[in-house]
C-alpha cells in the first residue's frame, strides 16, 4: 500500500525548476535588444521548429487558435463553404472555421484513438467543402493516409490541428509536415509550452509560407501596403526565446511522457484493472478501465494520458478527494455547444464523441511524475472500481 500523495494534472513548477538557469539568460537576451516582436530570436526559433518538425517553412504566430484561422484565411475560406473536422476537440478547431464564416461539418470519431473517423469524410464532401481538418488528439496522429487521399483525389487542402501533438509521428511523418498547414499551440500545458500564448504553422509549401507571414501582419506587403487583409497574428520574441530554450528538452520530456505511459500501463495491469485491448468496448459494467490505444507505426507524445472508465463522475469526485488531479477533455462536444445551436446538429447525431464525452478521463501523466505519484493514481482508481 502507498502512501497517500498529492499529485497534480500537471507540475510546471516543477519543469521550470529544471530549466530556469537556461531561460533566464534567454529572456535578458531579448530584454537587452528590445527586439520584443518578430525579429532574430522569432526567425531563429522557427528555423529550429520547421527543422523539428520536418518541414521547410515554420511560421511563428499569436496562438494556436489564429493558427488555424489564418491557415483558414491563407486559402480565403469563407461564408458559404464547409470545413470538414471533428467535433471532439478542443473549441478553436471548430471555432476558427466559424470564425472566418464557414461551416463547421462534423465527422464522428474512431472509438479507439478519439480522432476522426476517415470512413466517415467521404459522404460528408460537397462542392462547397474548400478544407479537411484533422485533430491529432491527446498527442496521437489522426490516420492520415486516407484523408489525404480523400483530400488530394479532389484538390483539397488538408489543415492538421496538430497544438497537442509536437514530435508526434504518422508511418515515419512528423505531425504538420502531412497536410498543407500544420498549426500548433505553445500554450503553457501542451508538451511544448511557452510562459504565454504562442503558436506556429508548417507548411512545406514556399507559396503557403510567404502568405502566412503576411496574414500574420495585416497582409502588409511592403510595410504600410495592403493588397489582403490579415490581422495581428505576430509571434512575440520573449515567447520564442523560451520555446527555443524549451525545445533543446522536448525529446527528453517526451521519452519521460512514454515511460510514464508505459509504467501506468504495466501498474494498471498488474493491478488486474485493465480492460483487453481491441478498444472501443464500453467502459461501464465490467469494472476496468480501457486503457489508450498505441497505434503501430505512430510516436504517441502523450500530452494527455486519457482512460475510459465506468462510472466517469463518481470516479473523478473520488480522485478529487484524494487530492489527484485529473481532467475532462472534452465534456461537451462540439456539435452540442449552444453556441452552434445553428448548424441544427442534436444528441445523438455523433455516437462515438458523445460516448467519449461521458466515459473519459485524463491522468496526469507530465514528465516529472514519480514511481510513488503514478502508482498512488493507479491504486486510487484500483479503490474506487474495487471497493
Ligand atoms: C490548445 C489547442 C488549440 C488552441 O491553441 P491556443 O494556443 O490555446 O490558442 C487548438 N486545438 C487544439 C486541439 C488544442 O488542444
Amino acid at each position: 500500500m502507498t502512501q497517500p500523495i498529492t499529485v497534480p494534472l500537471l507540475d510546471l513548477k516543477a519543469q521550470y525548476a529544471t530549466i530556469r538557469d537556461e531561460i533566464r539568460p534567454a529572456v535578458d537576451a531579448v530584454l537587452e535588444s528590445q527586439m520584443c516582436i518578430l525579429g532574430a530570436t522569432v526567425a531563429e526559433c522557427e528555423t529550429k521548429l520547421a527543422e523539428y518538425c520536418r518541414c521547410p517553412h515554420a511560421v511563428g504566430v499569436s496562438s494556436g487558435s489564429d493558427a488555424l484561422l489564418i491557415s483558414l484565411m491563407a486559402e480565403g475560406i469563407g461564408p458559404g463553404d464547409e470545413v470538414i473536422t471533428t467535433p471532439y476537440t478542443f473549441f478553436a478547431t471548430a471555432g476558427g472555421i466559424a470564425r472566418v464564416g464557414a461551416k463547421p461539418v462534423f465527422v464522428d470519431i474512431d472509438p479507439q484513438t478519439y480522432n476522426i473517423d476517415p470512413a466517415g469524410i467521404e459522404a460528408k464532401i460537397t462542392p462547397n467543402t474548400k478544407a479537411i481538418l484533422p485533430v491529432h488528439l491527446y498527442g496521437q496522429c489522426a490516420d492520415m493516409d486516407p484523408i489525404m487521399a480523400i483530400a488530394d483525389g479532389r484538390g483539397i487542402p488538408v489543415i492538421e490541428d496538430a497544438a497537442q501533438a509536437i514530435g508526434s509521428e504518422y508511418k515515419g511523418r512528423r505531425a504538420g509536415s502531412i497536410g498543407r498547414y500544420g498549426c500548433f499551440s505553445f500554450f503553457p500545458s501542451k508538451n511544448l509550452g511557452a510562459a504565454g500564448d504562442g503558436g506556429l504553422i508548417t507548411t512545406c509549401d514556399d507559396a503557403v509560407a510567404e502568405k502566412l507571414r503576411i496574414l500574420r501582419a495585416h497582409g502588409s506587403k511592403p510595410k504600410y501596403y495592403h493588397a489582403t487583409i490579415g490581422g495581428n497574428f505576430r509571434f512575440d520574441a520573449l515567447q520564442a526565446a523560451i520555446v527555443a530554450v524549451k525545445l533543446r528538452h522536448l525529446d527528453q520530456w517526451t521519452a519521460g511522457r512514454q515511460s510514464n505511459a508505459a509504467r501506468y500501463r504495466r501498474l494498471f495491469e498488474a493491478a488486474g484493472l485493465s480492460l483487453p485491448s481491441p478498444a472501443g468496448r464500453g467502459a461501464g459494467g465490467e469494472g476496468l478501465v480501457q486503457l489508450p490505444v498505441e497505434m503501430d507505426g505512430y510516436r504517441h507524445i502523450y500530452n494527455q494520458f486519457v482512460i475510459r472508465v465506468p462510472r466517469r463522475d463518481e470516479l473523478r469526485a473520488y480522485l478529487k478527494e484524494q487530492k489527484i488531479g485529473n481532467e475532462v477533455y472534452y465534456p461537451v462536444p462540439l456539435h452540442v455547444q449552444k453556441c452552434f445551436d445553428y448548424l441544427g446538429y442534436k444528441e445523438g447525431d455523433f455516437p462515438e464523441s458523445e460516448r467519449a464525452a461521458r466515459e473519459t478521463i485524463a491522468l496526469p501523466i507530465y514528465t516529472e511524475l514519480s514511481d510513488q505519484q503514478a502508482e498512488w493514481v493507479v491504486e486510487c482508481i484500483g479503490r474506487f472500481l474495487k471497493g
